[in-house]
């Protein structure tokens, strides 16, 4: 038996869980018999790294070079637990390579992410602050076969309590060119400009709708994204303003609301596909429709978006978009953890009627709760978790379909663990 350094935590929930080194004790100690250390989660020692996490939230990162006694002893403990995994070193140095190391996080809780606040770690967190990043880091984990899942803000997301085995990439980097905005005039571009930036668009057809076009990548915040075009005078998206996704997440949703759509003004996209070829996909090819997308029916990764725009004075933005952001506050639950609504709209009628309809204003499961203010929302009000959220929305589907015959469909993205 090897010398480690052994950080032992009574922890019980994944988003006690904090950064290295809080709430943690470290001391030297050799590796005890598996059974016996329930609640070690780290151990880390000079040549490597051993992760042992406690079984409710499992993952482990094994070093590839670890002498095959200490390997032999994690394994055991893994597969006593039936939960711990094993991760080559190599593929995190492989990650660490593509997106750089301060971007990259190994058991991350992606309660700290999600605006529901649920989810266990997810195995590897790693951040891409580029679309060649982002290109890379899919093309490596793809030819590897490894688990992994495009993120934004994680505001329609349902992670589950066990986390998540594999990589989660997440865009939703603020400062970087993922998420930077660039506008072009469509007076003063020429056919020969828009070709150069591979957007496949009659130059004269585009004039006739807009007076600017704006390229957007995937990770900008949308109230960021409406901003930028506030301040250049420019309108047409001041309806996404209060929606609190990226743009990757947006258009993989076609999110809307108060009447317009991602659709009503969007130009094209540029897509990495499955076979990671990097393409132009124009509004017909996009094929958005009710919270849908191709991005989504054919597992596209959205890198930027091209939206249309026209002048309008600022005051008259920014009146629309306080009169909307008022609205929202008046009657969604904002100070409460969610996902927005949790259903979709059903043909001819509205979910939260129907939920209101069925009594269920209030009703709980847990800490899950069908908000008080909005009946379309479920709403975190404590220590809410992925188990009682998906029973949550399995009784509202069971009571409203017993009311009224309505089958609801649930908007928000529930998670496997991998
Ligand atoms: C308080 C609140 C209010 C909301 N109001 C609205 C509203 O008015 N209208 C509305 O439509 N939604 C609303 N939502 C839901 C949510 O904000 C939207 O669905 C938003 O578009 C999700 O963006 P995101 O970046 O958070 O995506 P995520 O939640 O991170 O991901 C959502 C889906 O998009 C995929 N995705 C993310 N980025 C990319 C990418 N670059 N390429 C391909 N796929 C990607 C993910 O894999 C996932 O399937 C609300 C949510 C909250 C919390």
């Amino acid at each position: 038996m090897r010398n480690c350094c052994v950080r032992v935590a009574q922890l019980d929930r994944a988003s006690d869980y904090g950064s290295e080194g809080r709430g943690f004790e470290s001391f030297h100690a050799r590796i005890i018999r598996p059974e016996i250390i329930l609640r070690l989660i780290y151990i880390k020692r000079s040549q490597g790294r051993l992760n042992i996490w406690l079984p409710k939230h499992p993952v482990s990162l094994v070093d590839n070079d670890m002498d095959e006694e200490v390997q032999k002893e994690s394994q055991i403990f893994g597969y006593q637990k039936g939960c711990i995994k094993i991760m080559d070193r190599k593929i995190i140095d492989q990650i660490t390579d593509i997106v750089g190391a301060d971007y990259i996080k190994e058991g991350e809780p992606l309660c700290n992410h999600s605006t529901i606040k649920i989810g266990g770690m997810a195995k590897i967190f790693a951040e891409v602050t580029d679309e060649d990043k982002l290109l890379k880091l899919l093309t490596y984990l793809r030819q590897n076969n490894i688990a992994h899942m495009v993120i934004g803000n994680a505001s329609n997301l349902l992670f589950d309590d066990e986390g998540y085995d594999g990589v989660i990439i997440c865009t939703d980097v603020k400062d970087e060119k993922i998420s930077e905005v660039l506008f072009f005039d469509t007076k003063s571009t020429s056919q020969e400009e828009l070709d150069s930036l591979r957007i496949n668009a009659d130059i004269n057809i585009l004039r006739q709708e807009y007076d600017q076009i704006m390229i957007v990548g995937c990770g900008a915040r949308l109230s960021s994204m409406v901003n930028a075009a506030k301040q250049r005078a420019l309108g047409n998206l001041e309806f996404a303003s209060g929606i609190p996704g990226t743009v990757g997440g947006a258009v993989a949703m076609n999110a809307g609301a108060y009447g317009n759509e991602i659709k009503d003004f969007i130009i094209g996209a540029f897509v990495i596909d499955k076979a990671n070829n990097y393409l132009y996909k124009n509004t017909d090819e996009l094929n958005l429709s009710y919270r849908n997308s191709a991005v989504q029916k054919e597992g596209l990764v959205c890198a930027k978006a091209v939206f249309g725009l026209n002048l309008k004075p600022e005051e008259e933005i920014n009146n629309k978009i306080k009169e909307l952001n008022q609205k929202r506050r008046d009657k969604q639950p904002l100070d409460y953890p969610s996902c927005g609504s949790a259903f979709k709209r059903p043909e001819g009628a509205f979910a939260a009627q129907l939920i209101d309809e069925a009594g269920l204003k209030g009703f709980k499961v847990g800490d899950m709760q069908i908000s008080e203010k909005h009946a379309g929302f479920m709403i975190n009000i404590g220590n809410g978790n992925s188990k009682d959220a998906k029973e949550l929305l399995k009784q509202v589907q069971e009571k409203v379909y017993e009311n009224c015959g309505i089958n609801l469909e649930p908007e928000i993205k529930i998670i496997d663990t991998h």
